[in-house]
C-alpha cells in the first residue's frame, strides 16, 4: 500500500518502558488542507491520516508518539498517546454518514498490519470517544465496528450473555472499560459504539437525550432491554480479554 510521508513536527519521543498497546480511531470534518493548517497551529496530528478515497498519509512514525488522543483514559491506562497508534479517517459528514469502502478497506489493511507489528489486544482498539467521552465524538456513529470486527480489528459481541445481571450500568460501562468520572457521557460513547442506531446525530435531539439522561439511565433495565442486554454482552465479552 503505497503510504505518502509528510514531513510532520509534532511529535515527542516514545518512553521505552512504554509499549505500544492500543489503536485509536478518530475522524475530522474540515477540508483536508484546512483541518492541517489547524492541527499545525494546535500543534497536535495523528500517525496515519486516510482520505475518502483511501488514500494513506503518515505524518509521524509509529517509533515516536503522535499528539492525537489528548486526556484519555481505557480500561485503567491514561495519557494514550504514550502506548497509541492514531489513525485519522477523513469524513466531510464528521462520520454522520457511512464511510467509503475504498476508504475502510485502506484502513482494514493499515490496521490490520499495526496490529499485527505490536500485538495489540482487540479490546484495545478503541474509537477517540470510548476513550475520552466527555469531549469527544469521533469516529461517530457511521464507523462500522461491528463490520471491522468480522475483519479482524477490535471486538463486537456474537453471543447474547446469558445471566441477566443485576450490576449497574456505571459498573457494566467500567468493566468494559470506561472512563465512568461523567455516567451519561459513558453510556453515549458506549452508544456510539455498539448501538450507533439508537444515537441521534443532530446537535438538537443529543442536547434533548443528555438533559433527560439521568432519567434515561435510570430507566435501564426495565425499559430499555436491548440497551441493557448489549451492555451485559459486550461487557462479557471485555471480561474474557482479561
Ligand atoms: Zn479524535
Amino acid at each position: 500500500m503505497p503510504i505518502k510521508q509528510l514531513k510532520w513536527p509534532h511529535f515527542g519521543e516514545r518512553d521505552p518502558h512504554k509499549k505500544i498497546s492500543h489503536l485509536v480511531v478518530h475522524c475530522f470534518a474540515f477540508p483536508i488542507k484546512k483541518n492541517l493548517k489547524l492541527w499545525d497551529k494546535l500543534g497536535v496530528g495523528p500517525h496515519y491520516m486516510i482520505d475518502n478515497k483511501g488514500n494513506v498519509s503518515q505524518f509521524v512514525g509509529e517509533n515516536r508518539v503522535a499528539w492525537h488522543a489528548g486526556k484519555s483514559f481505557w480500561r485503567g491506562n491514561t495519557g494514550l498517546n504514550a502506548t497509541s497508534i492514531g489513525i485519522e479517517l477523513y469524513s466531510p459528514s464528521f462520520g454522520q454518514k457511512p464511510y467509503p469502502k475504498v476508504q475502510l478497506d485502506a484502513f482494514v489493511k493499515l490496521a490490520t498490519k499495526i496490529i499485527k507489528k505490536y500485538h495489540i489486544r482487540p479490546e484495545n482498539v478503541v474509537g477517540h470517544s470510548d476513550i475520552a467521552p466527555s469531549r469527544k465524538l469521533d469516529p461517530n456513529v457511521a464507523f462500522p465496528w461491528e463490520e471491522m470486527a468480522e475483519r479482524g480489528i477490535g471486538l463486537w459481541p456474537k453471543k447474547q450473555a446469558k445471566r441477566k445481571s443485576l450490576k449497574r450500568t456505571k459498573t457494566l460501562l467500567k468493566e468494559i472499560g470506561y472512563d465512568v468520572a461523567d455516567e451519561r457521557a459513558a453510556l453515549l460513547a458506549f452508544m456510539r459504539h455498539f448501538m450507533p442506531e439508537r444515537v441521534p446525530v443532530d446537535h438538537a435531539s443529543i442536547d434533548k437525550m443528555e438533559g433527560n439522561l439521568p432519567k434515561f439511565i435510570a430507566k435501564i433495565g426495565k425499559k430499555d432491554k436491548d440497551l441493557r442486554q448489549m451492555l451485559e454482552n459486550v461487557a462479557v465479552l471485555y471480561a474474557h480479554q482479561r
